[in-house]
């Protein structure tokens, strides 16, 4: 068979490798402890579940708009709108599959082949999947590991922009480091897109998963409005990874063009989980209040352990379900000093899965430091104990 040519152009989210290696160490009847994959091991609330359930029975079960049953997009246009600060109407919004397709969609919109895209790396691997897929060039801007936080390296960020540059994805707050920018990078950043005319993927897939303060957005910078696609999902905050549910937002010119792409891949998200993701954005948060609550308990206890192991240092992110220790040390230690044998011997020798720098992006050049990351989201407490407790005992002994 000849498949097409794009189809070696298109990556993976090799995650999900690290989960099937996980499960086939497990059913070898070994014990794991699974930090490798961003989903959640807890319940999506109750009163959104009952609203699915409920609309179900009500027959939405047909087809329905292209862009989204209009309800949900103009309960959506307020709530993104009074978060960030910005006017948004239904017509800025087209609900999705998921969070995902956003980024196909916006590049198949934005980009043409040979179209330059600065993109984070370490981040999450889809874009550079997608960005080569399309026939573009995805060129990598990477992070500093400050004092309390991972930050954009804008000065690389900014010699990397060329006449090509068309397009700039910014994962704030970001898978894997848990990095979230200042006012002073969001600042430097719309700068740069007024600069050089650039529009933005703003991945705000983490938006609301924070533990204290306010996130922050792009868009409510000046001009940015106009100049910015963000990337909504309701996977995280309603654990809801499962149900596929999210939405595109941006100026409607572009929305226009994404509800025609809609047309053309799905035709429609599932009718009836969106009056499910009504009921999440207006009806009772408690239970979602709860889910946060788990997460900052657990992100707590790993990061406590982790410092406490020799060679590892580890930053307390307020946002995301992601920490992304700097292992260096440790990898020295154990003598194992390439990622594939370190990975694979503590899988081995304690049971604890996890996914390193080699899963979000071909590493940059002159890069000294090492780094693994570890998921909470599908963990509990007391795995948390036992499972960072045999990773401390093996690399200190
Ligand atoms: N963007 C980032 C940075 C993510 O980490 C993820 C999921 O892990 C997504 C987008 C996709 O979200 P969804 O599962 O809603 O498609």
């Amino acid at each position: 068979m000849k498949l097409a040519d794009r189809i070696a152009r298109l990556g993976t989210e090799t995650a999900f490798a690290v989960s099937a290696e996980a499960a086939a160490f497990a059913a070898q009847g070994n014990k794991v402890y699974p930090f490798h994959l961003g989903d959640l091991n807890l319940k999506t609330p109750a009163n959104v579940q009952a609203a699915a359930i409920k609309a179900m029975q009500e027959g939405r079960t047909g087809y329905c708009p292209n862009g989204g049953i209009p309800q949900l997009r103009e309960i959506l246009a307020e709530d993104v709108s009074a978060a960030r600060n910005v006017k948004y109407t239904m017509e800025n919004i087209a609900i999705q599959p998921g969070g995902k397709p956003t980024i196909s969609k916006f590049f198949m919109s934005l980009m043409n082949p040979g179209d330059e895209v600065l993109y984070p790396n370490p981040g999450y691997p889809i874009y550079e999947s997608q960005i080569e897929f399309h026939g573009g060039k995805a060129v990598p801007y990477g992070f500093i590991e400050g004092e309390k936080n991972f930050e954009i390296d804008t000065d690389m960020l900014e010699s990397r922009i060329t006449p090509r540059s068309r397009l700039l994805v910014l994962n704030d707050l970001q898978n894997p480091t848990g990095a979230e920018c200042s006012m002073a990078e969001l600042e430097k950043i719309a700068e740069l897109v007024r600069k050089h005319d650039l529009w933005v993927l703003c991945d705000e897939a983490y938006f609301d998963i924070r533990y204290q303060g306010r996130s922050k957005s792009l868009v409510s910078l000046p001009d940015m409005v106009d100049r910015c696609i963000i990337l909504y999902t309701f996977s995280k905050k309603f654990a809801m990874t499962g149900w596929r549910l999210g939405a595109t937002i941006g100026p409607k010119e572009i929305i226009d063009v994404i509800i025609k792409l809609n047309v053309n891949d799905e035709s429609c998200s599932n009718h009836f989980i969106q009056y499910a993701a009504i009921e999440g954005l207006t009806g009772d948060l408690t239970e979602a209040r709860q889910i946060l609550a788990t997460l900052k308990e657990r992100r707590d206890q790993a990061v406590d352990i982790l410092n406490d192991i020799e060679g590892i240092k580890c930053l307390r992110p307020d946002a995301t379900f992601y920490l992304w220790p700097n292992v260096t040390g440790a990898m020295q230690k154990t003598g194992l000093t390439d990622y594939d044998s370190f990975r694979k011997t503590v899988l081995q020798q304690t049971g604890v899965s996890f996914c390193t720098r080699l899963h979000f992006g071909r590493p940059l050049e002159g890069e000294d430091q090492y780094y693994i990351r570890l998921a909470y989201s599908g963990i509990n407490t007391p795995e948390i104990e036992k499972g960072l407790g045999k990773l401390k005992a093996f690399i200190e002994q």
